[in-house]
């Protein structure tokens, strides 16, 4: 196994692995572990370059690092990625070999399930290093995150319905689900036990056609999902979604959904913005599930009711988000990003000060700026 550690500002460690004898290309990135160890999901994907693959790694890794920061989760950010398509590559030798190649960060990195990795991915990965979490639950682990995660999105939800529709009732409310997977399937069940009504799409129709059956739902075309009238467009598929070309066609008064990234650039916040639509940011609606693998971290243990208390935590920030992006006349995104930054600082300072208490303690003096490099 060949590790390559790769400089790059403002991450704290990021680290290629090349094991030839697995067909193992491989990135883990640690972007800020001063709230807790980084915490991030393993994606296995056709990246099209080891280049693609290392911006995907980086920016999935500073998300982490917000998202944990504003959830309140105590953890850091981090990410891996793996090269290759998951349906044609992914074999038991080459997830051992990736479980060694996480062992090397000596848990300042946990792994966790993402795009292109399954469960039983896991306890494979489990096989070669303890730091690996959402395992299923007879390992005393968290399990599936997306029922989670979709429970934090319907809440996420709801605010905006108040701050943007000024009601607190799902009854008739046209809400368009992008993507018919893991976390839509629990979105939508809540959703239509509320009284919504449901527009779903999926590249993959049979999915579609289940979901329309199972919740009552108009299933439509994947394109035709952008310009479809409703209050609320869900974005529960890949990221991006939020771009030059669909923000123009949208209908609706408010995004909320789960999808990472679903800006592709910073200006399309602004965009919708500019055209009065409510974005609920994406890393703090879509949370629950980082905050449920934080649960099996507590020094007792995983328990499953402190896990959905905690994500009620999603419902009383994102008023706070709203409020800030509203005095400061900036958008939803970027107030999102000021708050986890403010965490960030408010520990630095706290940790800068311990510090400079020890070394007073023990004899010596240091001025604010010597504990903060100390701690930095
Ligand atoms: P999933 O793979 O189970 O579901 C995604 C679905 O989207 C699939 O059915 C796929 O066919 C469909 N899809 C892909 N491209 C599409 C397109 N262009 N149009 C319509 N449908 C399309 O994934 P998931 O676990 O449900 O996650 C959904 C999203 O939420 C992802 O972006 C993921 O990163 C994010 N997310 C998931 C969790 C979680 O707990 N699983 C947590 C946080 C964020």
């Amino acid at each position: 196994m060949k590790l390559t550690v790769i400089p790059v500002e403002s991450y704290e460690k990021v680290v290629r692995c090349d094991d030839p004898e697995y067909d193992l290309t491989a990135f883990i990135a640690v972007h800020d572990t001063t709230l807790g160890p980084a915490l991030g999901g393993v994606r296995m994907w056709p990246y099209a370059s080891w280049q693609e693959a290392l911006t995907d790694v980086k920016r999935l890794a500073q998300g982490m690092t917000y998202k944990s920061a504003v959830a309140d989760t105590g953890l850091g950010g981090g990410k891996a990625v793996i090269i290759g398509d998951p349906k044609r590559h992914k074999s038991a030798p080459l997830l051992r070999a990736m479980g060694r190649f996480i062992h090397t960060f000596n848990g300042t990195y946990m792994a966790a399930e993402d795009v292109g990795m399954n469960e039983s991915d896991m306890e494979v990965l489990r096989e070669e290093t303890p730091y690996v979490t959402g395992l299923p639950q007879r390992y005393g682990s968290s399990g599936n995150p997306a029922p989670f995660t979709a429970f934090g999105v319907f809440l996420g939800m709801q605010v905006c319905l108040e701050r943007h529709l000024h009601t607190d009732r799902f009854d008739g409310v046209r809400i368009a689900v992008q993507g018919c997977g893991n976390v839509a399937q629990f979105l939508c069940r809540h959703l239509h036990e509320a009284g919504a009504q449901l527009i779903v799409t999926d590249v993959d129709t049979v999915k579609a056609t289940h979901f329309a059956e199972r919740y009552g739902a108009q299933a439509v075309a994947p394109e035709a999902i952008y310009h479809c009238a409703c209050d609320i467009y869900a974005p529960c598929a890949l990221g991006g979604t939020l771009n030059d070309d669909t923000i123009s066609q949208l209908r609706c008064q408010i995004v909320a959904g789960s999808a990472n990234n679903q800006c592709l650039g910073p200006e399309h916040g602004a965009m919708l913005k500019a055209r009065n639509i409510l974005y609920a940011p994406d890393f703090v609606i879509n949370a629950g599930g980082v905050i449920n693998i934080s649960v099996e971290l507590e020094p007792d243990g995983y328990d499953a009711s402190q896990a959905w208390a905690k994500v009620r935590h999603i419902a009383a920030v994102l008023p706070d988000i709203f409020d800030l992006a509203d005095r400061e006349h900036i958008t939803t995104e970027h107030a999102a990003r000021q708050l986890a930054t403010r965490k960030l600082a408010a520990h630095r300072r706290t940790a800068a000060t311990l510090t400079a208490a020890r070394v007073h303690q023990i004899g010596g003096s240091v001025d604010a700026d010597t504990a903060h490099s100390l701690v930095d």
